[in-house]
């Protein structure tokens, strides 16, 4: 597999070619080690079935490491040139144009309609600064995608993965853990990237639920907001506004069997569900600034 993949030099080339700089704000830290894209094809679990929806290729070390693992790859891309470049860099490396299609798109504007085939599978190096809108936009939009293999900042992995009453425990740990099943699944040095970042990333896996109730994420994704807004303060007063005052606020946590006086980080995803369907009986409107 090895000669299909790109080496450091390889990788300096396409870029040195393209007279690119790559930009933080993009998020551009290109693997540049071999070793860590197959790890990362292996832990996915892709395979010759595989339609994996590719969330910022880049100049391409992890699309030709799924490409060679015989899936299908759709890759979104939201810089024009390394869009523009990786059909040919596929070509150069031996792969059928067919296993490949690239969207040239922000990904956080991604829908269905814009992909050829229905992916099964995610697979990304996410850009850091928008990994946590990424994630929740495609578990929005593609049901289709049951697995997830995300490489991330390791702060943003331990937060995904958190459990309630931890310190790192927080809305998109809730968001995340109610739409999947998320574990870490290995670290990865902030050696093997080009630039090097001042971060370390962490891998995380995550399977997709089949029972979710997707008629009430809005609702849902509202409370949890509202609870983490004020992190010192007790649930009953961060939802004091939404609830028309704090008293009315403690009813309906104690309709839902949950103690008014305890923080958000204390509730795990079930107690979420409870509490929201509490506050739709109670006739509360659920609205978020964040969504
Ligand atoms: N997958 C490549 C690799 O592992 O070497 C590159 C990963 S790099 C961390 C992130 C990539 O995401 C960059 O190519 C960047 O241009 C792209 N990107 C950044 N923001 C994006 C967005 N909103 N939608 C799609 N791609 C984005």
């Amino acid at each position: 597999m090895t000669n299909q993949l790109l080496n450091a030099s390889e990788i300096r080339e396409l870029a040195a070619k393209l007279n690119l700089k790559p930009t933080k704000k993009l998020g551009q830290n290109f693997v540049i080690d071999q070793n860590t894209v197959e790890k990362i094809v292996r832990v996915s679990g892709t395979n010759t079935e595989s339609v994996v929806l590719e969330i910022g290729p880049g100049l391409g070390s992890l699309t030709l490491a799924l490409l060679a693992a015989g899936a299908k790859v759709v890759a979104v891309e939201i810089d024009n040139r390394l869009a523009e470049i990786l059909p040919n860099t596929v070509a150069d490396k031996g792969f059928k144009k067919e296993q490949l299609q690239v969207v040239n798109k922000d990904a956080m504007n991604l829908l269905p309609n814009d992909l050829a085939s229905a992916p099964d599978t995610l697979v990304a190096n996410l850009p850091y600064n928008v990994s946590v809108p990424v994630i929740l936009h495609i578990l929005e939009h593609f049901p289709s995608i049951k697995n997830y293999l995300v490489m991330v900042q390791s702060e943003v992995a331990d937060r995904l993965a958190a459990k309630a009453g931890s310190r790192t425990y927080g809305s998109p740990s809730v968001k995340l853990q109610w739409y999947a099943d998320v574990s870490i699944a290995g670290q990865v040095s902030r050696n093997v990237f080009w630039p090097v970042p001042n971060v370390d990333s962490d891998l995380v896996s995550f399977k997709r639920k089949s029972n979710i109730d997707e008629s009430m994420r809005q609702d849902l994704f509202a409370v949890i907001d509202a609870s983490f807004s004020q992190r010192r303060k007790m649930l009953r007063s961060c939802l004091s506004a939404m609830c028309g005052g704090s008293e009315k606020a403690s009813e309906i946590l104690k309709s839902a069997n949950i103690d008014p006086q305890l923080r958000g980080e204390a509730l795990q995803v079930a107690d979420y569900v409870r509490l929201t369907n509490a506050m739709k009986t109670s006739g509360i409107t659920m609205k978020s600034n964040r969504l």
